[in-house]
């Protein structure tokens, strides 16, 4: 029998009743002829709240512990959704993490899966079980204890399964109904693709759009897993959502797929530092030392064997990447005049991979800001990227311009 993949997140099991409705759409989906491996995140709100029990428990927890806890949320539901099924007399049992046995790292909070062996659920379809409901976000590490995989991680417990198990296709139900050239919070022109490549939605994922967990879009783009994000909430054709996939499987390809954001940035600038070997290596290490997330990173040239540094981090970074950056001047391992935090930045990106082909994006886009009086402050780019900061008074108005200019605003 085909293998599919359905996974429910959380606002899709956030009660019985929208489990029931979810478990409904996995009897379809059998009906069809398809042994069925679901994966359940917890109900909505839930890791959440664990997280809180043991924050308030340990501030600094054993992290082992911590996955104990977080974890259990989706044991719930879990049970219940292969109860549900079973009350439809669809043959269906449940499967924790360590049941199956999905292997992972002994990082704890944030485990990486090293194997899904897949003879345990395979016997059981050969038995008659027509779906597999398995517990999402949750692992074993080699050394026996409960790991988790980050949080938004049932995505990639689907996708790891859909690898596994070489399944027609992984289908995300999540609280959307796509993935969008824009947040339509934003931008009330924003548009529903239909398909979107693999490395487009990797870029768009690590940009913040929180619809699927990076990794998950790594995996799939690694196994070639045709991906589908569609709502739980809306009655479902087979064309509904948006597939994620290789490129080739799309006919015309976007110069710009879409226009991604992210609040709250910072911008620090190192003035006049030494220019010489080593000073990169001073600056940047103690910051990934403090676990600073750096994005951007610019060196200017300035006069008389001193130059500029600028990076960009996330704005609730900033006073501990002052006193990293404090700390190695006063070990003496840098040297700079001054440290200029702008903490009123956002970054705009454009993404897409009609980019490689295309010339000309860069200067559109920057002349698309200038006509809207906005100042670039940094610029970075990629293949299928071009990235900008701005003052973050100005991102709607960005956002709003930019979809505009690339075609992107939808048929009204
Ligand atoms: N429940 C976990 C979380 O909220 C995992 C998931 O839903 O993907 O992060
Ligand atoms: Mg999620």
């Amino acid at each position: 029998m085909p293998v599919l993949v359905m996974k429910f997140g959380g606002t899709s099991v956030a009660t019985l009743d929208r489990i029931r409705r979810a478990a409904k759409r996995v009897g379809v989906e059998v009906a069809k002829g398809y042994d069925v491996i679901v994966i359940v995140s917890a109900m909505s709100g839930e890791t959440n709240k664990l997280v809180g029990f043991v924050e308030e428990t340990s501030p600094l927890f054993d992290a082992r512990e911590y996955d104990a806890v977080v974890s259990s949320g989706e044991n719930v539901t879990a049970g219940l959704m292969a109860l549900t099924l079973q009350e439809m007399d669809v043959p269906a049992r449940s499967w924790q993490g360590w049941q199956v046995p999905l292997v992972t790292t002994s990082q704890h909070s944030s485990a990486r899966i090293v194997d899904i062996p897949t003879d345990n659920i395979t016997r059981k379809f050969g038995e008659g079980m027509k779906v597999a409901v398995v517990a999402g976000f949750q692992g074993i590490s080699p050394e026996g204890r409960i790991t988790t995989l980050g949080r938004g991680g049932s995505d990639t417990t689907a996708v790891a399964f859909a690898a596994a198990f070489d399944a027609q296709r992984c289908d995300i139900y999540t609280d959307v109904d796509g993935v969008y050239t824009t947040d339509p919070r934003i931008c009330d022109k924003a548009r529903k693709l239909d398909k979107i490549a693999f490395e487009e939605m990797l870029e768009l994922a690590s940009l913040g759009a929180k619809v699927l967990q990076t990794r998950s879009v790594e995996l799939a783009m690694r196994y070639k897993v045709k991906l589908r994000v569609l709502s739980s909430f809306e009655e479902q054709s087979d064309e509904a959502g948006t597939l994620v996939c290789d490129e080739e499987e799309i006919m015309e390809l976007n110069v710009v797929s879409g226009v991604a954001h992210s609040r709250d940035e910072a911008k620090m600038t190192l003035v006049a530092v030494e220019d010489r070997p080593g000073i990169a290596a001073g600056i940047f290490t103690p910051l990934s030392e403090a676990g600073i997330n750096v994005d951007m990173i610019v060196q200017n040239i300035s006069d008389e064997g001193h130059t500029d540094m600028t990076f960009s981090c996330p704005v609730n970074q900033v006073a501990r990447a002052e006193k990293a950056l404090k700390a190695a001047m006063e070990a003496g391992n840098i040297a700079f005049s001054e440290l200029v935090a702008d903490t009123e930045v956002c970054k705009i990106s454009v993404v897409g991979i009609g980019m490689r082909s295309h010339t000309g994006v860069a200067a559109k886009m920057f002349k698309v800001l200038s006509e809207e009086g906005i100042n670039i402050k940094v610029i970075t780019t990629s293949e299928i990227k071009i990235s900008v900061l701005v003052e973050r008074k100005y991102m709607e108005l960005a956002v709003q311009a930019l979809h505009h200019a690339f075609d992107l605003d939808k048929a009204s």
